[in-house]
């Protein structure tokens, strides 16, 4: 029999480390309390080269870029590949050519990543990593009939052409291949790609209670449809999300880190054309921040806006209290993620988020609220709140801290809990590194079922469980 490894959280960080570790010689007991997977704070974005975020480093959109690319690879699924626009609004005080050098080099990049393995090309070609638009240029576009069939960059970029109030713009306007990620089908593609897995027992609607260190390995006690059991394992890893501190606090462990709550609003609006994703671009916390505006398939958007009316909230920023404390958000937030919203809170919020973005699409102010927000807590770990790369920790012996604060770190963050169980003496044979395409790859017809059910559970339209394209440009 193989080590005993016990996974606490069944959110994107668990289920990668349970899918990566299920194909070793270990035995695998993913622990999540809700009953179903990827039940966390939402994702909609795979940063692919982090250009939604001018405040960070060079070195941090290289890291999001070619984990953003391993992560195209393993959950191709998942994938909704249309482009992103990037506008920089004329109230903002940036200049956008400023972002050129930056695109270059990670189409550079880019470009070296595809050489070395043609399979990694999963933002379609290199040299249409990115596209550049004058004013001219939307100009010309806006003569064009837009399609339901977008298949150029500016077949893309007709209804951004013909809908925006560009004379309310800089230039340029940039396109680029970051794409939309479904955390539906992901929810939906684990579950039955772990089901299928005889070294992976899943154990939804189970909490775990406590952890504490033994000689050799780790005890857990967690409940179980109303039974309170324990048992013990070689290697834990705590993948608890924004509880994962919690959870270490009984264990004895310090880490220092910040929670955020954050939500994005599902809006309706009846449009006929395939949009891309647009950014418009504001200074954060002030009440013109970033917009976002996400299509999905049926006439579904998904928006944010950095503003603390909208996505953000007075006192969602928990940060570090300094000793075994954990960081704490105020109850009003916990009591959300627990029991809901009131309805005239998403509806206030919601509208707030259609008026923000109606600012630079005039006539999505038609648009109106279609559900409860897409609403979470995540951890950050340290204190910097613009941190976007972060893997995993191993502070105690046969330990991992899943620390991830996009989505697309979590394979480097299952290959480096590999390599610690190597280090540790809990896995003894040579482990491959992950393997691509993914193997369990599930049957796409009972994926997409799962996932509209998966919507329609939590109550979301089934439309926000679908993608509306299935390959790069
Ligand atoms: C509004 C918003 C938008 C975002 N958009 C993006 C985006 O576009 N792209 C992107 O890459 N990232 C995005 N993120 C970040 C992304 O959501 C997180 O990085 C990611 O979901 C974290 O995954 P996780 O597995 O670490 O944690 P979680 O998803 O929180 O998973 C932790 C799991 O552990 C379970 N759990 C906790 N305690 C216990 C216990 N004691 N016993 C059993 N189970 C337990 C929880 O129920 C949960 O399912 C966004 C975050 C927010 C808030």
């Amino acid at each position: 029999m193989g080590a005993r490894v016990a996974v606490v959280g069944g959110g994107v960080a668990g289920v990668t480390t349970a899918l990566v570790l299920g194909r070793l010689d270990v035995d695998v007991t993913l622990f999540e309390k809700s009953h179903s997977l990827v039940s966390g704070p939402p994702f909609c974005h795979l940063h692919a080269g982090g250009n939604l975020y001018r405040e960070i480093s060079d070195s941090q959109c290289l890291k999001l870029l070619e984990q953003s690319i391993d992560f195209a690879r393993f959950y191709p699924y998942v994938v909704d590949y249309r482009p992103t626009v990037i506008a920089t609004p004329k109230s903002d005080p940036s200049d956008p050519s400023d972002l050129i050098p930056r695109l270059l080099m990670l189409k550079e990049e880019y470009e070296k990543i595809v050489q070395n393995d043609p399979n990694s090309a999963v933002l379609g070609p290199p040299e249409h990593y990115f596209t550049l638009y004058e004013k001219e240029d939307l100009k010309k576009l806006i003569e064009l009939q837009p399609t339901t069939e977008p298949k150029s960059a500016d077949e893309w970029m007709i209804p951004v052409a013909g809908e925006l109030d560009i004379e309310n713009l800089k230039f340029p306007v940039v396109l680029v291949q970051e794409y939309g990620l479904n955390l539906f089908r992901l929810g939906a593609g684990v579950a039955l790609a772990l089901s299928a897995m005889k070294n992976v027992q899943l154990k939804t609607s189970t909490e775990v209670k406590e952890i504490r260190a033994g000689t050799e390995g780790w005890r857990v006690e967690w409940t179980e449809h109303g039974r309170e059991l324990c048992s013990s394992f070689d290697y834990l890893v705590n993948a608890a999300g924004f509880k994962t501190a919690e959870l270490e606090a009984i264990a004895g462990i310090y880490s220092e880190r910040m929670i955020e709550f954050k939500a994005a609003y599902i809006t309706k609006w009846k449009t006929p054309w395939q949009w891309p994703e647009i950014i418009f671009h504001g200074e954060r916390g002030t009440p013109r921040g970033m917009g976002q505006f996400t299509p999905y398939p049926g006439g579904y958007f998904q928006l944010h806006g950095m503003t603390k009316e909208i996505t953000l909230f007075n006192e969602g920023l928990a940060r570090p209290r300094g000793g075994l404390m954990p960081p704490k958000l105020p109850e009003n937030f916990e009591k959300k993620i627990e029991r809901g919203w009131e309805w005239s809170e998403v509806q206030k919020r919601t509208e707030a988020a259609i008026s923000h973005i109606a600012r630079f699409i005039p006539s999505f102010k038609t648009a109106e609220t279609a559900s409860v927000p897409l609403f979470g807590a995540q951890q950050i770990p340290g204190d910097d709140p613009t941190l976007r790369v972060a893997e995993v920790e191993f502070p105690a012996a046969r330990y991992a801290r899943c620390e991830i604060v996009k989505v697309s770190s979590s394979l480097d963050m299952a290959e480096a809990i590999v390599r610690d169980m190597q280090r540790e003496g809990v896995l003894q044979s040579i482990v491959p590194s992950i393997a691509f395409p993914h193997a369990n790859v599930p049957h796409e017809r009972a994926l997409g079922a799962l996932a509209a059910r998966l919507a329609k559970e939590r109550g979301y339209p089934i439309e926000v469980s679908r993608r509306s394209r299935f390959e790069p440009l």
